[in-house]
């Protein structure tokens, strides 16, 4: 952690970090601290390379500002010209020499998505001092009083060591909602991908955050046991997730960049990938295995193999069996067409094979890039690492 830094750095300017979850694509921003203070899961490429830093309160309450003055400014010229066309808006901005760039920009993406929602970065808001991140959502809330939800990544590490009375006051200052990355519920994964945390510290920390009156959502990374541990990471992580009940379970499937720890495992062999009909299968005994609980299921992300595998527990668990078994139903020709559509856009599920054009599509994608049952894992594993 760099604090030298933190007490004595020069503010230069509105900042915002790389990711957010895919649900935040409307949210604000605010960068409360840079990187990954943890920074050795061996799955990860995000932050590589990169020093882990807290940024000053102050700073932070200065890019608040440096959005709200923006949000004012695109208020107030739209109402002049009676609506926002965008490039009135720019031009009357251009206008204010003292205007940060960077904060406008971002104040014009959160004007248009409603101003609902702040997500506050980078990987892990609730190492700092509970004080400060209070002093930065009140500072949020009185700028703007009408988000509805604030938003952080955390690690069950840290809210493990976070007292009940500072989350409930992280809580009642704004902060609605974690995002944490389980990954898996098996100590044996958690231990080999690094992520420095067990099963019990997840869970736990899982029930502090609805303790605290926030809602939660869970991260699961299908794929992360490899073909060895596929079975234990799929009714392992399910367990965990019976115990905490979350409010979200987020399905993101394994990917293998070059840039990751896990690459030279999996070039050698050490680790061994699951293949996508594994995955399916995986996916399957993991859903199975969710009992007793009300969560809602979604799968957001492009590197999944069922984009549209979401649904509310107990009622909708059949139907979203149902959708990977229609995937495991299906002919090798036929999985392999799916594989390759699903990952070029042309599909979500396997019922959307029904659709003559998106079909043909796949099917020619395959014959003209010679794809087969036999290497199409490989041709996959190649197009997902675009997506990360
Ligand atoms: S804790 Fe999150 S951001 Fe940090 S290395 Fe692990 S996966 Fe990446």
């Amino acid at each position: 952690m760099n604090l030298k830094n933190h007490l004595t750095e020069e503010y230069k300017g509105f900042e915002q970090g790389p990711i957010r979850p895919p649900s935040e694509a409307y949210s604000l921003l605010v960068r409360v601290t840079r990187n990954c203070p943890w920074n050795r899961c061996t799955f990860c490429p995000v932050y590589k390379e990169s020093r882990f830093s807290i940024r000053p309160v102050g700073h932070v309450k200065k890019d608040i500002d440096s959005v709200h003055r923006s949000v004012e400014i695109i208020r107030e010229t739209a109402g002049k010209t009676g609506g926002a066309p965008l490039a009135e808006i720019r031009r009357v901005a251009g206008n204010y020499n003292d205007l940060d760039p960077s904060a406008f920009n971002a104040a014009l993406n959160w004007v248009s998505g409603g101003m609902r929602s702040v997500f506050i970065q980078d990987a892990n808001s609730l190492i700092i001092k509970s004080s400060d991140l209070v002093e930065i959502l009140t500072h949020l809330k009185t700028r703007f009083p009408r988000v509805e939800r604030i938003t952080s990544y955390a690690r069950s590490h840290t809210i493990a060591r976070i007292n009940d009375d500072h989350l409930k006051t992280l809580r009642d200052a704004g902060l609605n909602r974690i995002h944490i990355g389980l990954e898996s519920g098996s100590d044996k994964v958690l231990k080999m991908a690094k992520k420095g945390v067990t099963k019990k510290t997840h869970i736990l920390a899982g029930l502090k955050i609805k303790k605290a009156g926030m809602e939660l959502s869970e991260y699961v990374m299908p794929g992360l046991g490899g073909k060895i541990f596929s079975e234990e990471h799929a009714i392992e992580t399910a367990n965990a997730l019976n115990q905490i009940n979350p409010d979200f379970i987020r399905l993101r499937t394994l990917a293998i960049p070059n840039s990751v720890e896990l690459y030279d495992d999996y070039e050698t062999g050490r680790f061994e990938k699951c293949t996508d009909l594994m995955m399916a299968k995986e996916i399957l005994l993991f859903i199975e295995s969710l009992n007793g609980i009300t969560s809602v299921v979604r799968s957001d992300h492009i590197l999944n193999l069922f984009q549209n595998l979401e649904g509310k527990l107990p009622g909708d668990k059949e139907n979203m069996m149902d959708v990977v078994r229609r995937f495991l139903d299906m002919p090798p020709d036929r999985q392999c067409v799916y594989q390759v559509g699903r990952r070029l856009g042309f599909f979500s599920r396997p019922s959307d094979m029904k659709n003559r054009r998106r079909l043909e599509r796949a099917e020619k994608a395959c014959k003209e890039f010679g794809i087969t049952p036999e290497n199409v894992d490989e041709v996959i594993d190649e197009l997902m690492k675009r997506f990360i």
